[in-house]
């Protein structure tokens, strides 16, 4: 068997580097470290970092001051409101937030300061969207939407009637084509549009690598967690190419029954896979690879 690892895969740099904030936390050995929400949505790392001593709180009320040195905040960033009640309570607050998405912030508090009402594109269950929202200040009225649809839907209900200008966001996993038509559409009856690319790309680059390597392989194995959007959507990619497609959350996951002695192996892994899943899978892959090969001998011989 051969294997070939996609070009690009697993974590991107928003979650590399709260994930090595974290892991810096447990190698000193430091006390009474929580993370609000849990830092990536993958069930490997959440036990790993459980079993290490850091838990994680979905609200504020989960959060005794008493038992709490330090909070970090997840790479999909949380309200701006939980931080300054955190450090209200005397809390160290790390954020872990990534850059990419305190720049969504920073344009949201800007503009509702200026009085812009607010569009964000995106998902408003989210919780990079929810931390967004939590940016807004000056009750500027601001609306959340998944679809060109929606945005209709809105305006019908006459929405947008009074408004001479709206600043528009999006979630940064948002695709460019959708949010065109949206601003495109907007601009039509509102005066000022101002539109701030916010998307991020990190994402889309594990896609291309797995376009490119899908077609080469017999059998695609993708990591990722279960419910992982960017996960489903490399998995999703490999099996246009190749029907020998497997998504797995570990190496656990893996069954020698799906391979063959002598496939190509194409590995990929969503944007919150860590490292060290990686390894284990591919680690796992081998030994099949050695079975597997030792069975074909003795077939032969
Ligand atoms: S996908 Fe982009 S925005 Fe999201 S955490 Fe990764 S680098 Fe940051």
């Amino acid at each position: 068997m051969e294997i070939f690892l996609a070009e690009k895969m697993g974590f991107c740099f928003g979650v590399r580097r709260t994930v090595d904030i974290t892991m810096k936390i447990i190698e000193n050995k430091e006390q009474n470290v929580i993370t609000f929400g849990p830092i990536i949505h993958n069930e490997d790392l959440t036990n790993y970092l459980k079993n290490n001593g850091v838990n994680y709180v979905t609200s504020l009320d989960e959060v005794d001051p008493k038992k709490t040195k330090k909070v970090i905040i997840r790479t999909h960033g949380a309200k701006k409101e939980v931080i300054d009640n955190l450090k209200s309570m005397g809390i160290n607050v790390i954020d872990g937030t990534c850059p990419y998405v305190m720049r969504v912030h920073r344009i949201v508090e800007k503009l509702s300061k200026e009085n812009y009402p607010i569009l964000i594109i995106g998902n408003k269950d989210h919780p990079e969207i929810i931390g967004v929202i939590g940016y807004i200040i000056n009750d500027v009225p601001y609306f959340v939407v998944k679809n060109i649809e929606e945005v209709e839907q809105l305006k019908n209900e006459g929405k947008f009637e009074k408004l001479k200008k709206i600043g528009i966001v999006t979630q940064t996993t948002e695709k460019i084509d959708k949010v065109r038509k949206i601003v495109n559409y907007l601009m039509d009856f509102i005066p000022e549009v101002r539109y701030f690319k916010t998307i991020c790309y990190a994402t889309d680059e594990n896609q291309g690598a797995i376009h490119k390597l899908a077609p080469m392989v017999d059998i695609v194995i993708v990591i990722g967690g279960k419910h992982s959007s960017n996960t489903i959507k490399l998995y999703e990619i490999a099996k246009s190419y190749c029907y020998r497609t497997y998504h797995i959350q570990n190496e656990k996951d893996l069954d020698i029954g799906w391979f063959n002695y002598n496939d190509k192996v194409g590995i990929t892994a969503g944007a919150s896979t860590p490292d060290w899943v990686i390894a284990n899978v591919v680690e796992k892959i081998r030994e099949f690879s050695e079975i597997l090969r030792k069975g074909e001998c003795h077939e032969v011989t």
